[in-house]
């Protein structure tokens, strides 16, 4: 397989390169290098205002979410060019983290399902990262099993109330929207009750607590509504249709967490050049050398895996099921590989500051990410269901309460 840039290719290449060279914020360069892993740093700049800079920026030039149609805010673009430009954008691409949830999932699921004059209104605002959006999908009885989820929307009038609580939601803190998925009728089987809405964060009613996670931060949050008022007129899609706009978003959020998923290998492979181990360097010792083969194995798999899925791109193919496997065996990996560095590295292992040591630090910041990798967008086990289900075809998961309505399944609670 052949994975040159064709000439038009190469061409649209350097007119990023040059766009990118003439206008990134190079101030940035540095703290964004040590930056991932649920770690992004700016220095002493502030991360939401540096990345909201940037996203205007782009957008005003043309250069936001360049795949999406003209009129939402796009150029376009096709989806080869959306994976150049975002090898191009490198390690700015850092800074769009934060939008990821509303342009990945949100945005396309308001395109969908949304009015026109709705579209208008909020999509193109996405694009430029003027507003941010919100997933609120997870709750404490539907995770995994999303459609288990128990937040009320009752009519009243051209209004719907809101009852109930979702957690794990990214960003709800400093979100503008969140597209909200809600039981409107509980008399029915599970996946068929469910309509989805979206609706202003700042909605007299809605709570949002922040959850404090290992490493210190604050990234996702409970979010509770109390007779939550929203217009029927922000429905998306029909009432008892969520389950079929849920899996718009779902679908996308795989192509948007799925692809290019870092698995720590450059960065161990950098620390066993220098870190002494005994009378020599740690890649000289034969145990590290045996563990790094297995982990090159596994990531050369996953480039070439991901290659598989771009050239399916360029070839106007939607990347599907298999695609799961990636996110499967990256977050894996991830987990074992920064194990086994702060290990390597004694008590300097625990050192956390990046202003102190860069390196260690990168990698306890995998550490502690590394979990969440393995959960969100789909569980280590819900992707092997997908993967056994729909790639090798292998017989069903049992779903004991399929068919059944939803106020007559039996609960602990
Ligand atoms: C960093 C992060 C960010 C997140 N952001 C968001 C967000 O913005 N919005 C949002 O709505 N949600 C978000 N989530 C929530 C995420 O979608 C859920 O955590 C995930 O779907 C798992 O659900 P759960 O936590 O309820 O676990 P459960 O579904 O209760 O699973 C518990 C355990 O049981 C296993 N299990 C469950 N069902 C099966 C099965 N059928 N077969 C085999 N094993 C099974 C799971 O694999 C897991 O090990 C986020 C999660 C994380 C970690």
């Amino acid at each position: 397989m052949d994975f040159s840039d064709t000439p038009q290719e190469a061409a649209f290449r350097e007119e990023v390169r040059s766009w990118i060279g003439a206008n990134a914020p190079e101030y940035l360069i540095e703290p964004l290098s040590t930056s991932g892993f649920g770690n992004t740093r700016t220095g002493e700049y502030d991360l939401l205002e540096e990345a909201k800079k940037w996203q205007k920026k782009k957008a005003e030039a043309g250069w936001a979410c360049i795949q999406w149609p003209e009129e939402d805010g796009g150029r376009g673009a096709t989806p080869i060019q959306s994976v150049i430009w975002n090898q191009e954008e490198g390690v700015y691409g850092r800074l769009s983290g934060t939008f990821i949830i509303g342009q990945g999932m949100c945005a396309p699921t308001m395109m969908a399902y949304a009015s026109e004059e709705h579209k208008q209104q909020y999509v193109p605002r996405i694009a430029s990262g003027e507003d941010i959006w919100c997933q609120l999908f997870s709750e404490p009885h539907g995770g995994s099993d999303l459609a288990g989820l128990r937040t009320k929307a009752e009519k009243d009038g051209d209004e719907w109330v809101i009852n109930g609580q979702k957690i794990w939601t990214s960003g709800a803190h400093y979100s503008d929207y969140g597209i909200l998925i809600t039981r409107t009728d509980p008399g029915v089987a599970k996946h068929k009750g469910l309509t989805m809405f979206f609706l202003d964060m700042k909605s007299p009613g809605v709570e949002i607590v922040p959850i404090k996670q290992a490493n210190g931060d604050s990234g996702f949050n409970e979010v509770y509504f109390d007779n939550v008022r929203i217009p029927d007129a922000q429905r998306l899609g029909g009432v008892g249709e969520g389950w079929k706009v849920s899996l718009t978003t779902l679908m996308n959020e795989r192509l948007a967490i799925g692809g290019g998923i870092a698995t720590g290998f450059p960065e161990i492979r950098e620390l066993v050049d220098s870190l002494k181990l005994g009378a020599g360097k740690a890649i000289d010792n034969p145990a590290v050398r045996s563990k790094l083969a297995d982990w090159y194995a596994k990531s050369a798999g996953l480039q070439n895996t991901a290659s598989r899925a771009i050239s399916a791109l360029s070839k106007g193919e939607i990347p599907g099921p298999e695609n799961s496997i990636g996110k499967l065996v990256a977050g894996g990996m991830m987990q074992d590989l920064a194990k086994f560095a702060l290990d390597l590295q004694g008590l300097g292992g625990s050192v956390m500051d990046p202003d102190i040591a860069a390196g260690a630090a990168r990698l306890q910041a995998m550490l502690m990410r590394s979990p969440a990798v393995r959960i969100e967008g789909g569980t280590d086990q819900i992707l092997r269901n997908i993967i056994s289900e729909r790639v090798l075809g292998l017989p069903e998961d049992m779903r004991a309460d399929k068919g059944i309505p939803f106020d007559q399944i039996p609960t602990g609670n």
